[in-house]
């Protein structure tokens, strides 16, 4: 049967072939050997972008994308040598470019065909870009590659809120949304504060506090801990909908939150005017957009206090070296000093005897001053005690009731049955006193000081990474908390109230030496210092200082009862600075002692050795190089178990070692020190 049979009277059969080539749904081609489309259908002409004349004598080539290109002429000449039908979705990723230069993603089918002899080729092309499996793949692909835009950034911003600022742009970007925000929690946890985000609503600009209550969206978050979808603000109950929202027409939500060490930080959210718009796959790229969100802010957080700690730790180094070098020459001014002071010529002259007084005041300051300094860089010369802060708190309260002005009330707070701290007493008073003074000084109006003690198992992580040491978990501490009423700090005040000269008061009335010493103090003795401040809602310092860890350090220590050194006591005197030498030897000559000298740790051995019988070694610790002054006191003792033992420093981090690890009947003298508390400090060493 003929194929003209079937069809209709007078119709042409060559026209029927081209009447569907022209309706087909796909696009078709045909081009020859070369490449060149000698015929189009309408479709395709829709589908690339072009027009059908455009189409016809334009070569093929020019519709692969332009990566393709190179190769496609290779395509193309290896095909024609073995022409064979290709259906479609035998590949599934081709993708044609269109006059303007976009791309769409497409299904080709190949065909030879011969046409009065010459070889032709029709190609089916089909965008798929419609099929729900290929818009999925699509819309993965782009949350992918926005994710991993973010994630570039994240790896190089140094600056937390940049990021903060692109992470809306790019959820909204990618989600294809109207409005994307990131809202922070406050400190105060009451309200959420918005950084950053793009299409907000009236109310919600960048800056604008919202309430964490559990009927707002975030605070309804915050309770939750998890991502909150919202199909449709029109029938949402769970919390109430601004107005702006569904007034801005937008109707469905989507919320996630950030993190902080297992802590909601606050949320990104995202919203739209599309209901039932968010479903598994945004809910995906909003909450790893969120994870990598909140890891970089940790990072950028953890890499500040790093860096202030490290600024710091440099200025301590400065300051403590500084104040080793003033020490030594204030010892050999005041021991000149008070050997001058008592010559005979100068006590008759009660003109002479003034000048040496004020010129020892002034040593004395200046001794207070480089004691401050060394606070800072945590290498004062601490004699820790168990302290009772009940006692200790009255006593200075009562001080403080009676010096400062009446306008500020002060309270006083001690746990039932607070423990101990072990610290040095002297020390934390004027740490006390310092944050006191502080406390005055923002109250000018009057207000209300607060001293608190509690017990405290274990710290707060903020609190820990304060420490100066990896601290133990079962460490015990006692916090001690100072509470003002006063103006507060802004934020760029409390990050550097702790620096050394660091002070916002006028000349004369500020020196910045006060919290800083208190934070050196704090560090060194194993505790913590931490600031809670804000403008105008008052100041709160806390010191965590740890509990003595057994029993036997409990009680106060034993008071000299005298100082009054045995006459003709053999003491060997090693320093290595001849200047310091000589105002010690002073002093023990004007004590009594029978002295031998020697300048390091090995004329002293040799002395020990020489046959002489000593009572007390009385030694520098830093003596230039060589052995120290406490490998040399722990020789000593070894040769001469009887030999009393008094080390004397400026300063120095070992010092810190043999604080703990050195027999309890060894002393530490502090630098300077005068010629009575050096009597003190042997009378405590004589055994
Ligand atoms: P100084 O008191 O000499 O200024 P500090 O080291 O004691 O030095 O304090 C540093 C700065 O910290 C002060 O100048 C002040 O700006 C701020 N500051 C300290 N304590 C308080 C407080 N209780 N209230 C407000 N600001 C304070
Ligand atoms: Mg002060």
């Amino acid at each position: 049967m003929s194929p003209a049979h079937s069809l209709p009277r007078g119709v042409k059969e060559h026209s029927v072939f081209r009447s569907i080539f022209a309706a087909y749904p796909d696009s078709l081609l045909i081009a020859d050997q070369a490449g060149t489309i000698v015929l189009a259908n309408p479709s395709a002409a829709a589908l690339l972008g072009y027009t059908m004349e455009d189409l016809v004598g334009l070569n093929i080539d020019a519709l692969v994308p332009d990566s393709i290109r190179p190769c496609h002429a290779s395509y193309r000449a290896a095909y024609a040598q073995a022409p064979h039908p290709r259906p479609m979705g035998t590949e599934m990723d081709l993708v044609a470019r269109r006059k303007d230069g976009s791309e769409v993603m497409v299904e080709i089918a190949l065909s030879p065909l011969q046409d009065q002899g010459l070889p032709l080729v029709v190609a089916a092309i089909r965008g798929v870009e419609a099929y729900p499996r290929v818009q999925q793949a699509l819309q993965r692909a782009r949350y992918s590659e926005h994710l991993a835009q973010f994630g570039r950034l994240a790896v190089d911003a140094r600056d937390p809120q940049a990021l903060l600022d692109d992470a809306p742009l790019i959820a909204a970007e990618a989600l294809r949304v109207q409005t994307a925000m990131v809202v922070l929690l406050e400190s105060d946890q009451q309200a959420f504060r918005v950084v950053s985000g793009v299409g907000l609503v009236p109310g919600e600009e960048v800056g604008a506090r919202i309430s964490a209550a559990p009927d707002t969206s975030p605070g309804f978050l915050l309770t939750q801990e998890r991502p909150v979808v919202v199909p449709d603000y029109r029938t949402e109950q769970r919390f109430s909908v601004p107005p702006s929202y569904l007034v801005a027409g937008l109707v469905s939500s989507l919320s996630v939150p950030l993190f902080d060490r297992g802590r909601v930080i606050g949320t990104l959210a995202v919203r739209s005017r599309e209901p039932k718009r968010f479903g598994d796959e945004e809910l995906r790229f909003l909450g790893s957009l969120s994870s990598l969100l909140s890891t970089s802010l940790q990072r950028a957080q953890t890499e500040e206090t790093l860096q202030h700690a490290q600024r710091l730790e440099t200025v301590g180094q400065l300051t403590g070296g500084i104040a080793h070098d003033f020490n030594n020459l204030l010892t050999i001014i005041q021991g000149n000093l008070q050997v001058l002071e008592e010559l005979p010529g100068i006590r008759r002259n009660g003109h002479a005897g003034q000048l040496v007084s004020a010129a020892m005041r002034a040593g004395h300051r200046a001794a207070e001053l480089t004691g401050k300094l060394l606070a800072f860089s945590r290498r004062q010369v601490l004699q820790p005690s168990a302290v009772d802060m009940g006692a200790m708190l009255l006593s200075l309260v009562d001080m403080l009731r009676r010096t400062l002005d009446q306008h500020i009330r002060i309270e006083v707070e001690v746990a039932p049955g607070c423990p101990p701290v072990l610290a040095d007493p002297g020390q934390l008073e004027s740490a006390l006193l310092n944050i006191a003074v502080n406390a005055r000084d923002a109250m000018p109006e009057g207000g209300t000081l607060r001293f608190s003690a509690q017990p405290c198992n274990g710290l707060a992580p903020r609190v820990r990474r304060e420490l100066d040491y990896p601290g133990s978990a079962n460490e015990r501490f006692v916090e001690i908390r100072i509470a003002d009423t006063g103006i507060g700090m802004p934020d760029a005040v409390k990050e550097r109230a702790v620096e050394p000269f660091f002070t916002t008061k006028e000349a004369g009335r500020g020196t910045g030496l006060g919290l800083s010493t208190v934070y050196g103090f704090a560090r060194q003795s194993r505790g913590a210092l931490t600031i809670d401040s804000a403008p105008g809602a008052g100041t709160t310092v806390a010191l965590y200082i740890p509990q003595p860890l057994a029993a036997a350090e409990a009680g106060p220590q034993d008071a000299p009862a005298s100082d009054a050194v045995p006459p003709g006591l053999q003491v060997l005197l090693v320093e290595d600075d001849a200047e310091v030498r000589k105002v010690v030897q002073a002093f023990l000559a004007a004590l009594g002692c029978r002295i031998a000298t020697a300048a390091n740790a090995e004329q002293a051995l040799a002395a020990l050795g020489g046959g002489q019988p000593f009572d007390l070694l009385l030694t520098d610790i830093a003596l230039g190089p060589g052995m120290r002054g406490t490998a040399l006191a722990a020789e000593a003792r070894a040769r001469l178990p009887r030999l009393s033992v008094l080390l004397m420093s400026g300063f120095s981090s070992e010092l810190l070692d043999a604080d703990r690890d050195a027999p309890a009947d060894w002393d530490l003298l502090r630098k300077p020190f005068t010629r009575q508390e050096l009597a003190q400090a042997i009378v405590r060493v004589l055994k």
